[in-house]
């Protein structure tokens, strides 16, 4: 029997940790409280529930959740049953949501009452068979409740195969389709135990974890399962992600440890900053920001004006946690300035995994801090392809088992990596992608578009956002606006741009492609103005 299983994470939570709390917030902002012992027999219960389904070892059990305790208890219970769970991201266009759920092959879905008309429109074109719906006030008999109740409070996993697949989380990061990675018990175990270490994450049991980064999104960075091997605090946000409702909790709470995409912390830095006693936030001994780069001005903000260390991590779905910005033995005794550089770099990678940067020159670059080359990571947690795209996953994995990022970086002495520019051509706008090739097509396919070309801007709140270059069909006339509301409702809400620009035709690069060098040369001029989308 193998033991880096998640019944083995859960079992250690239970037995050594049954007390600490799990708090989560309801839809109406009231709280509700369990613990680990709580979480464990839920979980469990829930997990012959699924099982009563007469589904197959290895299906999959989808969720349309925000971050609460009922999600919690599926990232246990499907993986416990020896199913499979699978979070979809509601934040996703119809058409993907029903394009990931196919492509996972997903048969169960938990959804939470509120994105019930998201599915009413996608499921007939899913191969979902049961839908159970986590109510706004649950009734004990109905939905969820009544679900869960159906199972057996005395049920226990069997044996688990550390090999198997445990979740699958889908990304939309790259050109083409979302592409999934399947991530198995062994990954999310030595995930937790290398990311919780000292000088990363540094979790214990003493620590209250509030994950800003929802479930639904990267598997919320894996600190759902690592708060449970350590036996930590957990606090869920529900559905309130503004600043106002972090705040509050962080305070009421008195969180040690969170993490979420910089566009979250620049608001909290804006709400703190207005009224400096408003909120206590004492109790942070460590924020995490990734997913985009956090701004040196905010990092210094944070640390500056309210005592709070902010630090940089570096991650992707592919591989949850890569790198954390935590200082080294030998910067503890550099100058401010120095560490303060080393503070806005990525960080380094976590203890297991393996970094290298690939020259254009097809070489490795030197580790000076200034020779850039993409970014390849490998290590037992990181993904080994993508689920059933083969084509994909030929263009992204090396033979010899290194993952290229298509992140452009500058790697220091000491393993310190610092992103200079990204090979992918996409747009993240608070925290989310938005894949330019695709909206490129959404905006061609108007009748008056000949060409578009869509690059990204830099943004003051949401990191970046999409700027279209559009030259009209000869003769024909059309407004943005026009094109704003053409978009809606063909592709996400955040993905539509605020910037279009008209050109009698759009730069092509030698062999037809669109110059995007040329493009953000001529266009980008003037951005950072703090153009704020609809957002995510
Ligand atoms: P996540 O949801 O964790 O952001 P994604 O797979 O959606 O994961 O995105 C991963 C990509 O996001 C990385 O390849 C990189 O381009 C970007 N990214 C992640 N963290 C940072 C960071 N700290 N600074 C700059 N870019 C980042």
């Amino acid at each position: 029997m193998n033991e880096l299983t998640i019944a083995a994470m859960l079992r250690r939570a239970v037995q050594c940790s049954p007390d600490r709390e799990i708090v989560s917030r309801n839809a109406d902002g009231s709280l509700h409280r369990t613990t680990w012992a709580g979480i464990d027999a839920r979980s469990r219960r829930l997990a012959s529930a699924l099982l009563g389904l007469g589904l197959s070892p290895g299906a999959r059990v989808a969720t349309l959740c925000v971050s609460h305790h009922r999600h919690l208890e599926l990232y246990f219970a499907a993986p416990l049953a020896g199913l499979v769970l699978h979070p979809l991201n509601h934040r996703l266009h119809d058409d993907d949501i029903a394009y990931i759920a196919t492509h996972a092959g997903d048969e169960v879905l938990v959804v939470d009452e509120a994105f019930l008309p998201l599915v009413e429109r996608i499921r007939d074109r899913t191969p979902l068979r049961h839908v159970v719906v986590v109510a706004e006030n649950p009734d004990p008999a109905d939905g969820y409740e009544g679900f869960l109740a159906g199972g057996d409070p005395a049920w226990q996993p069997g044996d688990l195969d550390e090999h198997a697949v445990a979740l699958v989380a889908f990304t939309s990061g790259t050109t083409g389709r979302p592409k999934g990675v399947e991530v198995t018990h062994r990954a999310i175990a030595l995930h937790a135990l290398s990311t919780s270490l000292p000088g990363y994450l540094g979790m214990r049991d003493t620590d209250v974890v509030l994950p800003v980064v929802p479930m639904f999104h990267a598997l919320a960075w894996g600190w759902p399962y690592t708060a449970a091997l350590l036996g930590a605090t957990l606090v869920l946000p529900g559905n309130r992600l503004d600043p106002a409702g972090l705040l509050e909790l962080i305070d009421g709470e008195r969180v040690t440890l969170t993490g979420g995409v910089p566009t979250v912390w620049l608001g909290v830095l804006r709400t703190l900053d207005a009224d400096p006693g408003a909120f206590d936030v004492s109790s942070l001994r460590m924020v995490l920001s990734g997913g985009s780069t956090a701004p040196p001005a905010m990092i210094d903000g944070f640390a500056r004006r309210h005592g709070v260390p902010l630090v940089h991590t570096w991650g992707m779905t592919e591989l949850l946690m890569g790198a954390v910005a935590e200082l080294s033995a030998d910067l503890l005794d550099a100058d401010a300035e120095e560490q303060h550089r080393y503070r806005l770099t990525q960080g380094r990678p976590m203890p297991l995994t393996e970094i290298q940067a690939r020259t254009d020159a097809g070489g490795l670059a030197p580790w000076d801090g200034h020779t850039p080359g993409e970014l390849e990571i490998r290590g037992p947690w990181v993904a080994g392809s993508y689920l059933d795209a083969p084509e994909a996953s030929a263009e992204r994995w090396t033979g010899d088992g290194w993952f290229r990022t298509g992140d452009i970086v500058t790697i220091a002495p000491g393993g310190y990596l610092e992103i200079t520019d990204r090979a992918k051509d996409v747009v993240k706008s608070g925290g989310e992608w938005i894949s330019t090739p695709a909206l490129e097509s959404a905006l061609m396919a108007h009748p008056a578009v000949a060409e578009a070309a869509v690059i990204g801007v830099a943004d003051d709140r949401w990191g970046e956002r999409p700027l279209a270059v559009v030259a009209a069909h000869c003769g024909s006339v059309v407004t943005a606006a026009e094109l704003r509301e053409f978009l809606g409702g063909r592709v996400a809400r955040f993905w539509i741009p605020e910037r279009v620009e008209f050109v009698a035709s759009v730069p092509k690069t030698a062999v037809g492609k669109f110059d995007k060098v040329a493009l953000r040369r001529d266009h980008v001029v003037g951005d950072g103005a703090g153009t704020h989308g609809a957002g995510t």
